[in-house]
């Protein structure tokens, strides 16, 4: 292996927790290919720790400092692996102020203070790369940003919650309650004590965001993504969709939209034939579709200490060659300004499920509800099992609004005893 002769490039880890300590043993134990590939080597010059006392183990204790400031101001290239706000922000802010590369896995902090960050990176004519921010091992941001530069990106439906699609499928695979197979997934590691940042969608929306902005080319905030979360899917919902030939599934969704863009995070009823369908247990997969390029699929782990070290030292890897060589990576492109459609406008299909009285004449005036507000039926299926007759109408692609004042009347209807559920059907 030829030696790289330039002088070493100088790396800081903020925070060794779960993915913080895979990349630090990762970057010892592959030092010689690491330093072959950038042309210099890379020296970990500090591991910034809240509590330099505490053992960590596979890092050198004279590493750690807890003096985060001080290690990012000597530092080429630093890596933020600390999650949340603050002091991440503070820290990524002071560390492009002077000059150094940022790689960060922390998908609230940019989906919240992006445009600072970017704006701070330009100034300073610094890289600030991100993969592992969305969707863990997967390559999906610099496919998104790079590989599909020169196209025109129309549609990114992802499952991007390894916690949600692990529920979910739990919950299909085996019929589990939702309370049931949210205990499951914490016993195993995969879901939080708190679980409401995954359940509720947090976690995804954010992801949704970044994903959007590069799709778009253009700045897409947190608050642009309309965003529901899992809590409220039943096995009963599950079994119906079964029943229907879909599975229900966490959904991650940016799309153009008649000149504007749309992003939303919510549950919805995939075909069991759509790839998304077959994404099983906690993997992550993001299925695009662009203009030249048509549907593509990016399928892998989406979390995990080791998996997710890989995808940040890939933009070590990136970073570091443009300091060996010269040059940066890809500035944040926001030339674009679609309006970002509120929920209300968004047309997609619909599945509504109801339960009626079982007599003659209650499937005509659930019919004309669905008429009177423009909304076309597709299929209805009947289930006659439970004393009363219920029913599962499917929609053709109809406003959020217009299905919102169905289901509104549908409500107060005397043909309809309950709306047992409404899940958008999407990716046929
Ligand atoms: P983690 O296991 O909780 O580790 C966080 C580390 O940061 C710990 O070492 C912690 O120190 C340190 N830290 C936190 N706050 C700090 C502070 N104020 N000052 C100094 N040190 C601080 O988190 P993680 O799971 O590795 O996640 C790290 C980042 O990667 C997050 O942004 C997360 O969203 C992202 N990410 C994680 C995964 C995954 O699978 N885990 C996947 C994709 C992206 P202590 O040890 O002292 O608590």
């Amino acid at each position: 292996m030829s030696e790289p002769s330039k002088r070493p490039i100088a790396v800081a880890v903020l925070g060794p927790g779960t993915v913080g300590s895979q990349v630090v043993r990762l970057l010892a134990e592959h030092s010689e290919d690491l330093a072959a590939r950038v042309g210099a080597p890379l020296e970990l010059v500090g591991v910034y720790v809240r509590d330099v006392s505490a053992p960590r183990q596979g890092i050198d204790s004279s590493l750690l400092t807890s003096d985060g400031h001080g290690l990012v101001a000597r530092a080429d290239v630093v890596i933020e692996l600390m999650g949340g706000i603050s002091p991440a922000r503070e820290l990524i802010l002071a560390a492009l102020a002077g000059g150094a590369s940022v790689v960060t896995a922390n998908k609230a902090l940019l989906a919240a203070h992006g445009p600072e960050l970017f704006e701070a990176a330009d100034a300073a004519g610094a890289d600030l790369y991100f993969e592992a921010a969305v969707a863990g091992a997967i390559p999906i941001v610099r496919p998104v940003r790079e590989s599909l530069a020169g196209d025109q990106v129309e549609r990114i439906l992802g499952i991007v919650n390894g916690t949600t699609n692990y529920v979910l499928d739990e919950m299909t695979q085996r019929g589990l309650d939702y309370d049931v197979a949210v205990k499951q997934a914490q016993d195993l590691g995969y879901a939080e004590a708190d679980p409401t940042a995954d359940v509720e969608g947090f976690d995804a929306a954010a992801k949704a965001a970044i994903l959007a902005s590069l799709a778009f080319h253009q700045r897409v905030a947190l608050a642009d993504v309309h965003r529901e979360g899992i809590s409220a899917i039943t096995a009963a919902d599950v079994a119906a969709a079964r029943d229907s030939g879909q599975v229900i599934k966490l959904l991650a969704i940016a799309e153009r939209a008649d000149g504007a863009v749309a992003v939303r995070v919510h549950p919805a009823l995939v075909p069991a034939s759509h790839p998304l369908a077959g994404v099983h247990g906690a993997y992550n997969a993001i299925f695009v579709e662009a203009a030249a390029a048509g549907q593509l699929m990016f399928y892998g782990q989406g979390a995990g200490g080791v998996p997710t070290a890989s995808a940040v030292l890939g933009d070590v890897v990136s970073v570091a060659r443009h300091r060996a060589s010269g040059g940066r990576g890809p500035r944040e492109s926001k030339y674009a300004d679609n309006a970002v459609l509120p929920i209300d406008d968004v047309f997609t299909r619909y599945s509504v499920r109801l339960d009626v009285p079982d007599r003659p004449g209650v499937l005509s005036r659930v019919a004309e509800v669905f008429a009177a507000h423009g909304v076309s039926i597709e299929t209805v299926r009947q289930i006659a099992d439970r004393g009363t007759a219920g029913l599962v109408i499917s929609t053709h692609r109809a406003a959020e609004r217009d299905l919102a004042a169905t289901v509104a009347d549908l409500r107060v209807a005397d043909a309809v005893d309950s709306v047992v559920s409404v899940l958008r059907i999407e990716g046929d």
